[in-house]
């Protein structure tokens, strides 16, 4: 993954987000979108749930960062916490692999 310290327009301007985590600003090919389903924050794998989202790097860490932060209540404009262990049982499994394999 990359992640250069500053951004860099012109070249391929593609479409970018902020990792709610981390706060990095990167290309949004490389975030993991999550939605809210009810009170748990899921992966949206496909990109194609409906609704609100939120981006992530694909990373422990930044999941942890997000949830130290509760940035997703607010990422999702909701009061209470949010159930994020369907994120984390994904990025247990795919680690760091970002390619979208065929959930089990
Ligand atoms: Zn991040």
């Amino acid at each position: 993954m990359r992640r250069h310290g500053k951004l860099e327009y012109g070249g391929q301007a593609g479409p970018q987000r902020t990792c709610v985590g981390c706060r990095v600003r990167t290309a949004k090919s490389e975030l993991l979108r999550l939605v809210r389903v009810e009170d748990h924050v899921v992966p949206d794998l496909r990109g194609r749930l409906p609704g609100r989202g939120a981006s992530l790097h694909p990373a422990m860490s930044c999941l942890e960062l997000a949830e130290r932060r509760r940035a997703f209540p607010r990422a999702f404009r909701v009061p209470g916490p949010l159930d994020v262990s369907r994120v984390r049982a994904h990025l247990d499994r795919e680690d760091h692999d970002m390619s979208c394999r065929t959930p089990s």
